[in-house]
């Protein structure tokens, strides 16, 4: 059976048609249209063409930048605003006359990592999409784990685990808490603590790159935020204990971090000792994309 998925950005709107076995059949990108009957409209227009080349039938998943609630039916906490407050299920289960699973794209990143990816076939898998912000997402046997409130996942907007003073108080967060993971651990947050401590980057690319060529600022910096990222794994992995967990986004591209978080963890988790794997993802910036399409289970 070919499955469709379709990954709905804040810019552009993706669609992939996958074999049975995960090969691609067809992919295309248009621009996202800033509101939703023309959102409707190009997706349903991905779909016909994707099955037109293809001479196939197929299932259809939906990747959202935010989660369609359970309580409501209606779509919540997207920053692509003009589809919050609409059962983007249900419109485009009607205008595709079939079934449309719609899920976060954190969760998507984990269910494709989980399906074919960095952690094919482990039952428990989280992900954690690193990038200006920081999303995570929950995959069990495959599935996405959503939840009753439909933020099965939402480890980012938790505080940061075990803060020193300084770190206390010290950043507020969009979602009117203070202090979040991702105040911290987001590439932006990474950038605001160098910036803090007197340096100038403008991503955690760059400031792994500056540490690689001997910048004692920007080492200093990277100690911070995989000690802080320790943390905040250490806190998951206590409550979940997962399996593997596969990181995604910008950040992930630092080899440094796999080096150090092995060395971290154990400091953090409780009995003092953790074998947790952290691996980087398989399909990079395709793994969301390809993960809606795996919302129809292998
Ligand atoms: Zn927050």
């Amino acid at each position: 059976m070919m499955r469709m998925g379709v990954d709905l950005g804040g810019t552009k709107i993706e669609l992939v048609a996958l074999a049975d076995d995960g090969s691609e059949l067809f992919r295309k990108r248009v621009p996202t249209p800033k509101n939703y009957p023309d959102t409707l409209n190009a997706i349903v227009g991905l779909v016909a063409q994707a099955e037109a080349q293809t001479q196939q039938r197929g299932s259809v998943g939906v990747g959202i930048p935010g989660v369609v609630s359970p309580l409501t039916g209606l779509v919540k906490n997207s920053n692509s605003t003009w589809i919050n407050g609409h059962p983007l299920d249900k419109d485009l289960s009607e205008l595709l006359n079939r079934e449309v699973k719609v899920a976060n794209d954190a969760n998507c990143f984990a269910v494709s990592e989980a399906t074919d990816g960095a952690a094919e076939g482990k039952s428990v898998v989280f992900g954690v999409i690193i990038g200006t912000g920081c999303g995570g997402g929950l995959a069990v046997n495959g599935k996405v784990h959503g939840g009753g409130n439909g933020i099965g996942g939402e480890w980012g907007h938790n505080p940061l685990p075990w803060m020193t003073p300084d770190e206390f108080n010290s950043t507020s967060c969009f979602c009117g808490n203070h202090d979040c993971i991702e105040t911290f651990i987001s590439g932006t947050g990474w950038v605001r603590d160098f910036r803090r401590a007197g340096g100038e980057a403008d991503s955690g690319i760059q400031i792994s790159q500056m540490m690689s060529e001997g910048h004692p600022l920007a080492t200093q910096a990277f100690v911070r935020y995989v000690d802080r990222l320790a943390r905040a794994l250490a806190h998951l992995i206590n409550m979940l204990d997962p399996d593997v967990i596969v990181l995604g986004g910008g950040v992930s591209n630092i080899d440094a971090i796999y080096q150090e978080l092995p060395k971290l963890l154990p400091k953090y988790v409780l009995g003092r000792e953790c074998d947790t794997v952290v691996v980087k993802n398989k399909f990079g910036a395709s793994s969301g994309v390809r993960g809606a399409a795996w919302l129809w289970t292998k």
